[in-house]
């Protein structure tokens, strides 16, 4: 009998092939699997349904996570699954795994969190499951939210001579992981020392508390604006990039004079010897939203605060670059988070 090691097709690859076989057989469905969110038809409003796992070790360290702030974020990035559809978050289930290492008092704390969150944005706590497990603790978390079905914006929708359209900034997420690691490594090496975080303070808050960009969907109504692609940064700009060409079968211009860092990521990114742009184009955990306009909307968006304008859509033929600040292009390269493998998610 043969065997194939999971690592052969990398994460995309192998949920496309354990995903092969399953046609769509209702027409309720308007969107299975491939975007941040499956959409639900229900008439003129559509159910928007995403879910996410957690695994201790693989996607957070208790060393220096709070499991308060454990809580928050793995609610808020599923949130930040649902808005990447123009759609709001209403509800939530959790569910979760944990070893008898866990107190009451611990899971306590990572609830405290999860109530912060609910309560930030405004959804309910409507269900979940609870069992024991060998080791660790694992968190899976599903979102359930609700659009307008002529609003909801895909990856798919993105055509040739669309702007592309990042919010807030990028990088900070990567950047803060880096030194919450490097503290680790520090505090097993010299238990005494008390780690001095001041001047690092934005870059650790957007690792340890990132927030969904509910007020961007909340503008979009506003200035009556629909994307024509959106999808959330959770694995780093080129990643997002690639996932929005391939679905929508066009290439990229990224400039990356275009994309917006802040001040103190960009110090922290030479400190460690890294480049910002590169920070920025594969750390990931950013929960920004990159989207794509129609140029005719340009107005829309020239002057809105946090919204910035990094390149353009082109055709597939023109592949997918980056022209850096000295003017030589690049192809783009996508590093992304790959928890099997280390190879390019293209
Ligand atoms: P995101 O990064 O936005 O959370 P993922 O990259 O995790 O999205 O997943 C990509 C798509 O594949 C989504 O539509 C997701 O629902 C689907 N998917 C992931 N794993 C599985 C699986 N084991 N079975 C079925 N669908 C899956
Ligand atoms: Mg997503």
């Amino acid at each position: 009998m043969q065997r194939t090691d999971v690592n052969t097709f990398g994460e995309f690859g192998l949920i496309e092939h354990l995903t092969r076989d399953f046609p769509i057989r209702q027409p309720s469905t308007l969107k299975g699997i491939g975007d941040d969110a499956a959409v639900i038809d229900n008439g003129a409003f559509c159910t928007v349904v995403s879910t996410d796992l957690l695994v201790e070790g693989i996607h957070f360290d208790l060393a220096y996570v709070p499991l308060k702030h454990l809580g928050y974020k793995a609610v808020v990035v599923n949130l930040s699954d649902i808005y990447a559809m123009n759609a709001i978050p209403k509800q939530i289930t959790v569910s979760i795994a944990l070893s008898n290492r866990f107190s009451v008092e611990a899971l306590d704390e990572l609830y405290e969190g999860i109530r912060a969150a609910c309560n930030a944005y405004s959804v309910d706590l409507i269900g979940g499951d609870t069992t024991s497990a060998p080791k660790g603790l694992t968190i899976s978390i599903t979102a359930i939210g609700q659009g307008e079905k002529n609003r909801l914006v895909y990856r798919n929708g993105a055509k040739p001579g669309d702007l592309i359209c990042i919010t807030g900034d990028l990088g900070a997420a990567y950047l803060g992981l880096q030194i919450l690691e490097r503290e680790k490594r520090l505090y097993l090496e010299h238990p005494g020392v008390q780690p001095d975080l001041e001047d690092q303070k934005y870059a650790i808050s957007r690792q340890l508390k990132p927030e969904a960009r509910r007020d961007m969907i909340e503008i979009f109504q506003k200035i009556d604006l629909k994307p024509t692609a959106m999808i959330d940064i959770s694995d780093g700009l080129a990643s997002e990039i690639f996932h929005i060409c391939r679905q929508s079968g066009v290439g990229a211009l990224v400039e990356e004079s275009g994309i917006p860092m802040h001040p103190d990521a960009e110090l922290l990114a030479l400190k460690f010897k890294l480049d910002p742009a590169t920070c920025a184009l594969n750390g990931g955990e950013d929960y920004e939203l990159l989207f794509t306009i129609n140029p005719a909307d340009i107005e829309k968006v020239r002057f809105l605060p946090e919204i910035y304008i990094a390149g353009e859509i082109l055709e597939a033929k023109d592949g997918i670059r980056l022209q850096t600040k000295g003017g030589n292009l690049h192809p783009l390269k996508a590093q992304g988070w790959n928890h099997f493998n280390e190879t390019a998610a293209e």
